[in-house]
C-alpha cells in the first residue's frame, strides 16, 4: 500500500500536482478507480494490466514499485528488526524510490524530496546513534561538499554539467541517514555502477558520448546496497591493511 501511494507521488510531485486530491483515475480516460480496483499488485493481475473502463494498459511500473517497495520493507524489517530506527529507515528508502524513478522520468531530483530528509537523518541519529549524530552531521556535510566539489571542478574542467544540485542534496540525505563511513560507499558504488553502465551504454551504441543518465537512481541503489552490506564491505577493505 506504501508502494501505491510512491506511485502517485512518483507521477505527481514533478507536476506540482496534490497528492490527495483528486482521487485516483485512469490518466486516459479520467475515469475514478474504486478501491477494489485500487488494491496493489493484486488489481494489476485481476485486471490484467488494463482500465477496466477505456481499455488503457495500466504502466508495468506500477506494480514495480509497489512489489519493490514491499521488498525493501521487507528488507529491512529482516536486518534491523522492530525498532526506532527501522521507522526512519522506511521512509528513507520510500523517499529513495521516488527520487530514483522522478529522476529517471524528469532528469531532476526535486529538493522537497532530499531536504526534509535530512533534519530526519539527524533526528534519527540523536535517538539512535546508529550512526552517532557526529558520524551523520559529518555524512551530511562532506556529502553535500563532495558533490559540490566534484560538479564545479567538472564545470570549470570540461565545462560540463555532470551532476545537478538535486545530487547534492540527496547525497546529504544519505550522510545524514548513514552516517559518513557508509555515505563513502554508497558515493564509490554509485560512481563505479554509473559508469559501468554508461560505458556499457556507450560501447552498445545506445548512447551518445555526450549524452547523460541520471545520477540520482545509483546515489539511491548505492545507498541500499551499502544500508544492508557496507559493514561488510568496510570490513573486507580494512582488512587490505592488516
Ligand atoms: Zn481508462
Amino acid at each position: 500500500m506504501v508502494g501505491s501511494f510512491l506511485n502517485v507521488c512518483i507521477w505527481r510531485i514533478p507536476r506540482d500536482e496534490s497528492l490527495a486530491l483528486p482521487g485516483s483515475h485512469c490518466p486516459r480516460c479520467n475515469g475514478p478507480i474504486g478501491w477494489y480496483d485500487n488494491i496493489p499488485l493484486v488489481s494489476f493481475v485481476w485486471l490484467a494490466g488494463r482500465c477496466r473502463r477505456c481499455k488503457a494498459p495500466i504502466h508495468w511500473r506500477y506494480p514495480l514499485v509497489e512489489g519493490l517497495t514491499a521488498g525493501l520493507y521487507l528488507m529491512t524489517v529482516l536486518h534491523s528488526g522492530i525498532a526506532i530506527r527501522t521507522a526512519f529507515l522506511l521512509l528513507f528508502l520510500s523517499v529513495l524510490v521516488v527520487i530514483t524513478f522522478i529522476d529517471l522520468d524528469h532528469g531532476i531530483i526535486p529538493h522537497i524530496l532530499t531536504l526534509p530528509g535530512i533534519p530526519l537523518g539527524l533526528i534519527s541519529s540523536v535517538l539512535t546513534f546508529d550512526p552517532s549524530p557526529l558520524e551523520a552531521v559529518t555524512g551530511a556535510l562532506v556529502g553535500a561538499g563532495l558533490v559540490y566539489l566534484i560538479a564545479v571542478y567538472a564545470e570549470v574542467a570540461f565545462q560540463q554539467e555532470s551532476m545537478g544540485g538535486g545530487d547534492v542534496t540527496l547525497l546529504s540525505m544519505i550522510g545524514a541517514f548513514l552516517g559518513w563511513r557508509l555515505m563513502l560507499v554508497s558515493f564509490g558504488f554509485a560512481v563505479v555502477s554509473g559508469a559501468c553502465l554508461s560505458l556499457g551504454l556507450i560501447a552498445a551504441g545506445v548512447l551518445s558520448r555526450k549524452g547523460r543518465i541520471p545520477f540520482g537512481p545509483f546515489l539511491a541503489l548505492g545507498a541500499v546496497v551499502t544500508l544492508f552490506a557496507g559493514d561488510r564491505v568496510i570490513d573486507w577493505y580494512m582488512s587490505l591493511f592488516r
